[in-house]
Formats: C-alpha cells, sequence, structure tokens
C-alpha cells in the first residue's frame, strides 16, 4: 500500500497555532508532511495591544496579521470548528463565510483554539457588558465611548448624563488596569470637543474582587497601578466582586449599586469550548490536560498548546494562559512533531516567565522583571513600548504602530462615529 504523506491539522490561528505552523515550516523537508491551519478569521491578533484600539491611540487595522502573509507553506482555511471526531481522525468544519461544511482528515491534530471570555455566570453580565478579547469587541467599544459622549452632549438629563458618562471596567488584571488608563487617556484627547461636557463629570471606574489590583503579581505593582490610576482620576474599587448586572447599573457583593451605561467586562477567560465534545481528557475549566511535551496521554497524534491546554509545570501547578507562553509552547510542540515523524524522543516544555509588564496610560507603566523586580513609570512605559513593538508581527506592522503612536502624541484622537454596514441593501434580507 502506497504511504501518504502525514497530514498536519492546527486548529487556531492566534500566537500558539502561528508559532506551530511557522516552525513546522522552518523545521519540515520539502513533502515530509502537509500543514493545514484552520482559523475563524483570516488574522491573527496582537491582544496585547487591543486596549490601544479601544481608545483609539491605535487604529483597528495596525494589530492585526494576516495570517496567509505569515505563512507560506500552510494551506489556509478560513473555517469556524464544529467538533472533533478524534475515533475517526477528521475534524468538522464549517466555512465562516459561505457557510458550507466539510470533514478534514488528520494525522497530528494541533488543538491552539485559545479561550474566550468568561462572565462566571454572574446574572446580567452576558446581556449587558463589552468584552475585550478580540478585535471586534476592541472596535466595537471604541466606538461605543464615542457614541456615549455624543449621546452625553446632547441630553440634557444630568442624571442620564451622568450615567452615560460613568464607565466601568471589571477585573483589575493586566487588561482592566490598561483599559481603565487607555479610555482616561482618550477623554482627556477629546472631552474638549464637547462643550455640554465638562471633564469633571466623566467617571472611569474599576472593580476588582480581590483586595488589590494585579492580583497574583508583587503587591507593589497593584499599589503602584491603583496609586497612578487615582491620580489620573479613576475610581478604584478593590475587595468587592460583582453580584449582577443590568441595563442601568452594575451591583457589587457589599451592597453598592453603581449606576453605569457601558461595562466593560475583563474578569477571566475559559477554554475555548469548541471541543468539549470530543472526549479528550478535560481539566474542570475546559482546558485539555496535555503531557508535558504537550501531546495528549493516551491518544497518539493530538496536541494541545496555549490558552485551550493545561499544561504541566515542573512544580505541579500548570503553566499560565499568557501569550509569552504560548509563542514558546507553539514551537517546542513543532519540533515534538517533527520528532515523532522521524521516530526521535520527544522534549518536555520548560520556561520561566520573563515577568508582565502593564502600560497605565500617560507614558507610565509597571513591569514585573525576571527576579520579581519590578519597574515603574516612565521607563517601565519605555520597556512596554519597545518591547510589544519588537514582539508585533510584520515589519509593515511595526511602522504603522509606530507611526500612530507617533502621531498621536502631536494630534488628539479621532471622535468619527463609524457606523459601517457589512451588507449590500441588496443583501439584507
Ligand atoms: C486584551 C488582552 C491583553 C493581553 N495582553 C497580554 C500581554 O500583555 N502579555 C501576554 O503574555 N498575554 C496577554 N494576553 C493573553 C494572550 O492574548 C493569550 O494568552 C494568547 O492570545 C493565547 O494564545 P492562543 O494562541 O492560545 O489563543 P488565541 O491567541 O486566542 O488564538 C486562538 C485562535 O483560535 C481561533 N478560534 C477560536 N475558536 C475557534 C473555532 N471554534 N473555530 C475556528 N477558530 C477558532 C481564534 O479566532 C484565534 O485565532 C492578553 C489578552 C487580552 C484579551
Amino acid at each position: 500500500m502506497r504511504r501518504t504523506t502525514p497530514r498536519i491539522l492546527i486548529l487556531g490561528g492566534g500566537f500558539a497555532g502561528i508559532a506551530v505552523a511557522s516552525r513546522l515550516e522552518r523545521r519540515l523537508r520539502a513533502g515530509e508532511a502537509s500543514i493545514t491551519l484552520l482559523s475563524r478569521e483570516n488574522f491573527s491578533v496582537f491582544t496585547p495591544m487591543l486596549p490601544e484600539v479601544c481608545s483609539g491611540a491605535l487604529e483597528v487595522r495596525h494589530i492585526v496579521t494576516p495570517i496567509r502573509s505569515q505563512l507560506r507553506r500552510t494551506t489556509f482555511v478560513l473555517a469556524d470548528v464544529g467538533g472533533v471526531d478524534i475515533a475517526a481522525r477528521t475534524v468538522q468544519l464549517t466555512h465562516a463565510l459561505t457557510g458550507e461544511r466539510e470533514t478534514l482528515p488528520f494525522d497530528h491534530l494541533v488543538i491552539a483554539l485559545g479561550s474566550e471570555t468568561s462572565t462566571f455566570g454572574v446574572p446580567g453580565v452576558r446581556e449587558h457588558s463589552f468584552a475585550l478579547k478580540t478585535l471586534e469587541d476592541a472596535a466595537l467599544l471604541r466606538n461605543r465611548l464615542v457614541w456615549l459622549l455624543e449621546a452625553a452632549d446632547a441630553t440634557r438629563d444630568a442624571a442620564e448624563r451622568r450615567r452615560l458618562l460613568t464607565i466601568t471596567i471589571v477585573g483589575g488584571g493586566f487588561t482592566g488596569v490598561e483599559t481603565a488608563g487607555e479610555i482616561v487617556e482618550l477623554f482627556a484627547s477629546v472631552v474638549r470637543f464637547y462643550p455640554n461636557i465638562a471633564p469633571s463629570e466623566v467617571r472611569v471606574v474599576l472593580v476588582e474582587a480581590e483586595t488589590a489590583l494585579l492580583p497574583g503579581l508583587p503587591s507593589r505593582m497593584g499599589a503602584y497601578a491603583a496609586r497612578r490610576l487615582a491620580a489620573r482620576g479613576v475610581v478604584v474599587k478593590t475587595g468587592s466582586g460583582v453580584t449582577r448586572a443590568d441595563a442601568q447599573a452594575l451591583e457589587l457583593q457589599h451592597g453598592e449599586r453603581i449606576e453605569t451605561a457601558t461595562i466593560i467586562w475583563s474578569a477571566g477567560v475559559t477554554p475555548s469550548p469548541a471541543v468539549a465534545g470530543a472526549s479528550l481528557p478535560l481539566t474542570k475549566r475546559g482546558a485539555v490536560i496535555v503531557e508535558s511535551d504537550l501531546s495528549v496521554r493516551a491518544h497518539a497524534g493530538i496536541w494541545a498548546v496555549g490558552d485551550c491546554a493545561a499544561i504541566p509545570e515542573e512544580d505541579g501547578g500548570v503553566y499560565p494562559p499568557t501569550a509569552q507562553h504560548a509563542i514558546r509552547e507553539g514551537p517546542l510542540l513543532a519540533d515534538n512533531i517533527v520528532a515523532v515523524l522521524r521516530g526521535r524522543p520527544t522534549r518536555p516544555f520548560r520556561f520561566r516567565s520573563l515577568g508582565m509588564m502593564a502600560s497605565l496610560g500617560a507614558r507610565k507603566a509597571v513591569a514585573q522583571l525576571p527576579g520579581n523586580r519590578v519597574l515603574t513609570g516612565f521607563p517601565a512605559w519605555f520597556l512596554w513600548r519597545t518591547y510589544y513593538l519588537l514582539r508585533l508581527p510584520g515589519l509593515d506592522r511595526k511602522v504603522r504602530v509606530a507611526f500612530d503612536w507617533t502621531l498621536d502624541m502631536v494630534f488628539p484622537r479621532d471622535v468619527a462615529e463609524l457606523r459601517v454596514y457589512r451588507r449590500l441593501p441588496s443583501e439584507v434580507p
């Protein structure tokens, strides 16, 4: 019987999936295996810059890189994963634009589907809050922030204006902290265009259930972030979780009700549920449990990586779901597939975190450096910008972002409220 070329199928075009495919392209000899990558968007998003898209400091397209321009030897499929049949070794997919369904066979399957926003079932949150996880979320939020300035400027009702001008961010991790800092920057830049709004009327509230911001990081970082944000006018509320949300307000555990028209939920993520029915070993949160070489035990040729995988650390925990880890797990996973194809032993994933950084707006940031040292203020902000600019994929994207940042130092942010329709009138049912 003629042997076919092994088929490697990667699900997800985020940090992890792209890292796997790029390394496979470099390592595989011509004809050694075929690579297919399937994802629901034809670009990858540089998530650390999403808060700046939401505040208008960066243009929406500048922080995404087309998958087709990043990968040359990989077949790209723009589709949604419907399910995985481990026994039949196939993936069911629905093409994102045509809705056509198809089944793709594989020999090696890499699950790199990331995570999605989790509201932890808190009543009303799913219906009444904005997420900040995808590019669409950031673009939607940016328009929302401009919309509410227009609405507040137009209303004569003082209580309604106060509610419109109260933006509440839930989650004091790095996403929430950065978003709060960025929104303050946006309002500081543009509120002068709205004669009926006094700058003091704008209220940005940051809510964190733990007793300090940036939980899990050195306490000095959280304390510095709280001080800096408070100095910029952000109302920081720690030690009280959210109990419910509705169209008018957000309620906290200790009974407070914050009248707000915009709730931004950045309190947590949960692994992608797309492979939940595939009878793979999953944690309670739904992450695929893998061995230290990123393979799934007792399922030869099945691998998982990034936010959707529970990858064992040496000390018994699991690696955190960050881009920093995903971009290092991906190449190791690719090397291990190549090792299996060549009949060689695989290697375990071992990595010590380089630290975390959070930009706070107004050219200030806070950074955890190796050895648990903490850097604050302008040097940390400079480090944040330099590091992430270098990490952004694609020279053209780097140049565009550098230009956006330069222009942002000179000009106020854009308050064009865009209503962009996706379909032609004839296509609307
Ligand atoms: C606002 C924000 C800021 C962040 N800042 C930082 C930071 O500063 N530093 C850091 O280290 N980490 C940061 N992170 C975390 C980081 O983004 C994630 O850890 C990282 O994206 C994980 O990579 P991944 O490839 O596992 O998942 P993702 O990057 O989420 O990629 C998953 C891919 O799978 C696709 N997909 C999902 N479901 C389906 C489906 N059913 N069908 C088809 N395709 C699907 C998605 O479209 C996506 O392309 C941030 C996250 C956010 C939201």
